[in-house]
């Protein structure tokens, strides 16, 4: 079970509660009862017990918290400082290594800035896949701190890659050594990757904190050496933990592996990554075989659809991810790439982007949307059966959404206003393993007002080392373009944007 926030109880009263298995427009009304941090009934009238803390949620819907299923807090610095630009283009200016050491001070507040948006927004559980750089025991000290201070449910992975390998690198013509070092910084051995994130794990346990969990990050196959990948398997067999990695986000990588008679899932597999276990993140370029082998292995896909836009990676495979049976999870990736922690956002993409393909009616509807978003996420961080509904013995990660905002003025579908009205303006109160900890539209954990301050202090500083990194970096550009057009050479047999034909 999930540990408990929070060992007071509360009863949330008279609100309608969401039920991915009843009316899903317009639920029932019920009380929730909590109970050190799990919901013990849900059932109208119940009476409060002494010593419980009633909220009244008349006039309010009560919905099960979000899992952001894909994210990186490592760049929240860079929050609008880009427009929409291809991947390698962007990968060159949000690297974590060009950036340097930073600063606890920094981590701290940047953890928090993410952490906040997200609570406010109506997300409860972040999977968090951290670039540590540099690999210091001290920074994941600091970002698993700042999660607990901020009272957010975190599935944290420390990102793993060895290999100084550039995914474009196949395509483009000449590569000096020079230039391939400025982007990807320098191999290292797959033990020093192994030990580290091992040696985290045993120094701080299970839980390093009541809310936080292990899941294995391995940045991508094509980053990381079969050595490291099957060090990493092992760990998930170990410990059964959950692994997540990037594959096949962009046409470049499609490209790449092609020209190379390489197939990014077969090393997956060979490595021992492919079950159920596995969560391939962004998978805009995968074959109708690919996706096949990931339907047999029962592995899930998480959606990333506004990075996937604004990269300009193209509009993954939905439909037919859908029909082969796969489980979609949502993600929000970065703020590079896509500004906000949002998914009611991510929800109404996915169910509004089928419709760039297909002109005909889909089953990807808001309910589904939101069972992507919760049970779904909940399954892939490895929360099954213990998070993502509203039912007792669940932990006790829940919203609450005032239906006299705009959003759900007049009140007709639960399930669609949520996922295509709503943006995350009628939070009005977050709970998490049992906690409030936004209340009233503000958060109670972390002094807003002060963090933006903090925020406001550092980043005219960051924004200089972002403008000089793209200065220095400036030359780059025009070969990873070429590479990125040379891609549109290899054809690939799969079509992710209207109108580009091979
Ligand atoms: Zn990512």
């Amino acid at each position: 079970m999930p540990a408990a926030a929070e060992s007071k109880s509360y009863l949330i009263r008279g609100g309608r509660v969401y039920d991915h298995d009843g009316d899903v427009h317009q639920p029932a009304q019920a009380d929730i009862l909590i109970e050190n941090g799990v919901i013990a009934r849900v059932e109208p009238g119940i009476a409060a017990p002494a010593g419980v803390e009633v909220i009244d949620a008349g006039g309010r819907l009560v919905a099960p918290g979000f899992v952001n299923a894909h994210y990186h807090s490592h760049d929240v610095m860079l929050k609008g400082m880009f427009e929409e630009m291809p991947f390698d283009i962007w990968a060159l200016h949000t690297n974590a290594s060009s950036y340097g050491a930073r600063s606890h001070r920094e981590v701290r507040v940047r953890t928090l800035i993410g952490a906040a948006e997200m609570l406010r927004n109506g997300i409860t559980t972040v999977q968090d896949f951290l670039t540590v750089y540099p690999a210091e025991e001290a920074y994941v000290d600091t970002v698993l701190s700042a999660y607990e201070e901020a009272g957010i449910r975190v599935a944290f992975g420390i990102a793993a890659r060895d290999r100084a390998a550039l995914d474009i690198a196949p395509l483009m013509k000449e590569l000096p050594e020079a230039i391939r070092q400025r982007l990807v910084g320098t191999s290292r051995p797959a033990k020093e990757e192994l030990d580290f994130i091992a040696g985290q794990m045993k120094r701080l346990g299970k839980n390093p904190k009541p809310l936080i969990t292990w899941v294995l990050t391995p940045s991508a196959p094509q980053r990381c050496s079969p050595e490291l990948l099957e060090g990493l398997a092992a760990l998930s067999r170990e410990h059964g933990l959950p692994v997540f990695t990037h594959v096949y986000e962009t046409r470049p990588q499609a490209a790449a592996a092609r020209v190379q008679s390489v197939s990014l899932l077969d090393i997956l597999s060979r490595a021992g990554l492919m079950n159920e276990r596995l969560n391939l993140v962004h998978g805009v370029w995968l074959s109708a075989s690919d996706i096949a082998t990931l339907a047999e292995a029962k592995a899930r896909v998480v959606h990333n659809p506004i990075s996937n836009l604004k990269l300009k990676s193209g509009a993954a495979p939905i439909l037919d991810l859908h029909r082969a049976g796969i489980e979609i999870a949502l993600g929000c990736d970065n703020y590079s790439c896509a500004e906000t922690q949002n998914i009611f956002i991510a929800m109404r993409m996915l169910c509004l982007l089928p419709a760039i393909t297909s002109p005909e009616p889909h089953p990807i509807n808001a309910a589904m949307a939101l069972r992507a978003a919760t049970l779904t996420g909940a399954k892939a961080v490895g929360l099954e059966g213990k998070a993502g509904a509203l039912k007792p013995g669940m932990a006790a990660d829940l919203m609450i959404l005032n239906l006299n905002e705009p959003a759900f003025v007049p009140f007709n579908s639960a399930a669609r206003q949520i996922v295509f009205s709503e943006a995350g303006g009628a939070v009005e109160a977050v709970f998490v393993g049992g906690r409030p900890v936004v209340r009233d539209f503000r958060l109670v954990t972390v002094d807003e007002t002060a963090l933006a301050a903090e925020a406001a202090e550092l980043s005219p500083g960051f924004r200089l080392e972002a403008e000089a990194l793209a200065k220095r970096s400036a030359d780059l550009i025009a070969p990873l373009l070429e590479g990125s057009r040379a891609a549109w050479k290899v054809k690939l047999g799969i079509e992710r944007y209207i109108g580009a034909k091979e």
